[in-house]
C-alpha cells in the first residue's frame, strides 16, 4: 500500500516539475495562428458550408505534408476508415483485421459494412501490431483460394488489414504491408493519431492502400470535427470524393446522383480551421518532442515506470505521452489513475480493448495477451502542445 502511493506520488511531483502545479486535462487543442483570420473569412463570404475555397486548399496541404497523391477531407476519422473499406471493396461476410488494442472507430466502421472485426496483437516495441505474430497466424489459420485469403476456421474472406498508428507511434507499417501483400490481403492504415509521425522518414498513412486521418478536438490538430483519406491511387481518390459528395454528376442544375453515395465531405469552416492549424503544425510537434524529453527526464528516475518513447527509425508526433508500468506494479494502475485525477492531472488509462467488449466479445482473433498485458498497464499522461509554455 504505502509502495503504491510512492510511486504514484514520484509520478504525481515529475508530471507537476515538468508543468508547473496546475489543472490539466489529457489533450487540449492551441489556436494562436491564423485560426480566427480564416474563420472570419468564411463567415464573411457566407461559404461555412460545402463549397468554398479552403477545402481543397486544406487538401492540398496534406498532400504537401505528407508526400501522398491525393488526400480527401472528410466529417471525420471515422468516416474515413468506412468509406476506405469500401473503397477496398469491404462488404457482408468478409474479415477485416484489426488489432484489439484501438480506439472503437476502427471495429465500429468495419461493423456498418456488415463485416467482422478479426482482431489481431500489438506489440511491445511500437504499441502497434505485431509484424512476426501476424504472419505466424496467417500461416496456420488461412489458406490461399482465387488470390483471396480465406480464414481456415470460418471460411470468411479476410479482405483487409487496419493497423492503427498507436498514440502517434508507428507500427511496423513496411513490414505489416509485405505480409499483407504475401496473403492478398488490403492494407488501411489508422493514421488517425499519427499526422506529422514519420517510418523510416515516410509520413504514415501513405505505406498502404489508403490512410485514414482524423481531426477530433482531441488530436495533434483539430477541425472542430474532421478527417481525410490519403492515397497514392487516382481511381480511389477519384471514388471518394464522388461518394463523399452524394455521388452527385457535375450539371448546372440536375441532382443526378448515379449510385449511393454519402454525405461525408468537410465543410469549408471546418477545413478554414484546419488549414491554419496545419501552419501551427511543426511548432506543436516541436512542443511534443521538447514535453517528450522534460517528462523522460523525470520520469526515468522512478523505479518501476518507463515513459514510452518513439520506436527506431521513427519520428512520433508524441500524441499522447504514455507511462508503462512494470509488471509488478501493474496492480498499482487503478491507485495511480484515481491519486493523478485527484490532484487536477487528468491521466487515462488505455482503451478498453476491443475484444473485452460486449459487441465484439464472439469475434474471430488470435491469442492478444500482449495487448492485454499493454492494457492492464498503460497510464497516458497529460500531452497537450501548449503545457511547456510557448515556444
Ligand atoms: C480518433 C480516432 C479515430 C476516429 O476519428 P474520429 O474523427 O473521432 O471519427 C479512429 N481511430 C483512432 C485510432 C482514433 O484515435
Amino acid at each position: 500500500m504505502q509502495k503504491n502511493l510512492q510511486i504514484g506520488q514520484q509520478i504525481i511531483d515529475s508530471i507537476h516539475n515538468v508543468i508547473g502545479v496546475k489543472d490539466c486535462s489529457l489533450h487540449e487543442p492551441v489556436f494562436d495562428g491564423n485560426e480566427w483570420h480564416y474563420m472570419k473569412e468564411c463567415l464573411d463570404s457566407t461559404y461555412v458550408s460545402s463549397v468554398g475555397k479552403f477545402v481543397g486548399q486544406f487538401e492540398q496541404s496534406l498532400v504537401d505534408l505528407t508526400g501522398a497523391k491525393y488526400a480527401i477531407a472528410l466529417v471525420n476519422g471515422t468516416a474515413a476508415i468506412h468509406l476506405a473499406l469500401i473503397l477496398a471493396d469491404v462488404g457482408e461476410g468478409d474479415e477485416v483485421l484489426a488489432p484489439t488494442f484501438t480506439f472503437v472507430a476502427t471495429a465500429n466502421a468495419i461493423s456498418y459494412l456488415k463485416a467482422t472485426p478479426h482482431f489481431v496483437d500489438n506489440n511491445e516495441d511500437t504499441l502497434g501490431v505485431d509484424p512476426k505474430k501476424l504472419y505466424e497466424y496467417l500461416n496456420k489459420f488461412t489458406k490461399q483460394k482465387d488470390g483471396k485469403c480465406i480464414n481456415l476456421k470460418t471460411n470468411k474472406i479476410i479482405k483487409a488489414i487496419i493497423p492503427t498508428h498507436v498514440f502517434g507511434h508507428p507500427c511496423k507499417i513496411d513490414e505489416i504491408v509485405d505480409i499483407a501483400r504475401k496473403f492478398n490481403i488490403l492494407v488501411i492504415e489508422d493514421a488517425a493519431e499519427s499526422i506529422g509521425s514519420y517510418y523510416k522518414n515516410k509520413h504514415t498513412g501513405t505505406f498502404g492502400l489508403m490512410g485514414a486521418l482524423s481531426f477530433n478536438g482531441n488530436k495533434t490538430i483539430t477541425t472542430g470535427g474532421g478527417g481525410a483519406i490519403l492515397t497514392n491511387n487516382k481511381e480511389i481518390a477519384k471514388k471518394a470524393k464522388h461518394l463523399s459528395t452524394t455521388a452527385k454528376l457535375d450539371h448546372k442544375w440536375d441532382y443526378l446522383h448515379d449510385e449511393i453515395g454519402f454525405n461525408y465531405r468537410l465543410p469549408n469552416i471546418n477545413a478554414a480551421l484546419g488549414c491554419a492549424q496545419l501552419e501551427q503544425l511543426p511548432k506543436l510537434l516541436k512542443s511534443k518532442r521538447l514535453l517528450f524529453k522534460k517528462y523522460e527526464d523525470k520520469i526515468s528516475l522512478i523505479k518501476g515506470v518507463s515513459l514510452f518513447k518513439e520506436p527506431n527509425e521513427c519520428k512520433s508526433n508524441y500524441w499522447l505521452q504514455t507511462l508503462l508500468l512494470d509488471f509488478q506494479n501493474k496492480n498499482n494502475r487503478d491507485e495511480i489513475l484515481s491519486l493523478t485525477n485527484e490532484n487536477g492531472l487528468m491521466t487515462r488509462p488505455a482503451w478498453i480493448l476491443m475484444h473485452r467488449l460486449k459487441q465484439f466479445s464472439n469475434n474471430p482473433r488470435m491469442n492478444l495477451s500482449c495487448s492485454e498485458s499493454i492494457a492492464d498497464r498503460l497510464i497516458n499522461i497529460p500531452s497537450s502542445s501548449n503545457l511547456i509554455g510557448k515556444i
